[in-house]
């Protein structure tokens, strides 16, 4: 892939729309620039791809390639907040780019309508600085693990229905860290739950999205402490938080390395 490489000076406008980033001591110029400099891959453009491409646009993450083959139905408008009554009917993807070139035109935002696999998979995570899992099927999570672990990009996984909320990262940078299919084994018995059939509380994919948001500019700038090691649960009918320390499974068919 590929583009212009940004200067380390930011422009005056730059300054301007991303000065209470640049405030905080922990991002700073330096920090700003590295966002502009990355390239964020998110594959969904639903309920957590929503808050997620929203923040990473207004954040400045400087190239997202944004993926995903649906159409934007009246169903959707209830939580998938990049998209508007105006939109239904159009590619998810086409949607979203609209609403974040309104909100941020100097950001390079690449749509793709089609169910990421194979070839194609492997060279959008290989181009990725972070890969963001925005997508509500388990084979489409493990086919994206697999080729994060195969490239050793950072993942981040979350994952909404009903009141039930979750996020993990997997920075599969690190030799220790776990990778999805550690955790959720493939040949496991885990009963797929979607949104179409469970129903999902409106917010809890944009608490879980924003967070997602989060730990992916965190892992562009190099800064705190992620999620890594950590499955964090939410309960939000009772608001209730639960962490899980994950660890690697040596035996695991994908990141076993022994
Ligand atoms: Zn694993």
């Amino acid at each position: 892939m590929g583009g212009p490489e940004p200067s380390i000076d930011l422009n005056d406008e730059q300054l301007l729309r991303y000065s209470r980033h640049i405030l905080l001591p922990e991002i700073g110029i330096e920090g700003q620039h590295k966002l502009l400099s990355s390239h964020a891959v998110v594959v969904g453009a639903g309920g957590l791809g929503s808050p997620v491409s929203l923040y990473l646009a207004a954040s400045g993450v400087g190239r997202i390639t944004l993926c995903d083959h649906d159409k934007v139905d009246l169903t959707n408008l209830q939580r998938q907040i990049v998209h508007d009554t105006t939109t239904i009917g159009r590619p998810k993807v086409e949607s979203a780019c609209g609403a974040l070139a309104r909100i941020n035109p100097q950001i390079q935002v690449i749509p793709l309508q089609e169910r990421l696999e194979g070839a194609r998979l492997q060279e959008l995570v290989g181009a990725a600085d972070v890969v963001v899992d925005a997508t509500d099927n388990f084979t489409t999570r493990h086919a994206i693990n697999r080729a994060c672990v195969q490239h050793r990009k950072p993942l981040v996984s979350g994952a909404g229905v009903r009141f039930d909320g979750q996020i993990a990262v997997f920075d599969l940078r690190l030799d220790t860290s776990p990778c999805y299919h550690c955790l959720f084994p493939e040949e496991g018995d885990l009963e797929e739950m979607r949104c179409a059939i469970m129903g999902v509380f409106a917010p809890l994919v944009g608490i879980i999205g924003s967070m997602q948001a989060a730990e992916a500019l965190k892992l562009l700038m190099g800064v705190g402490e992620t999620l890594t090691g950590r499955l964090l649960l939410l309960d939000a009918l009772a608001m209730q938080w639960r962490s899980v320390k994950l660890k690697r499974d040596p035996a695991c068919k994908v990141c076993g390395r022994s």
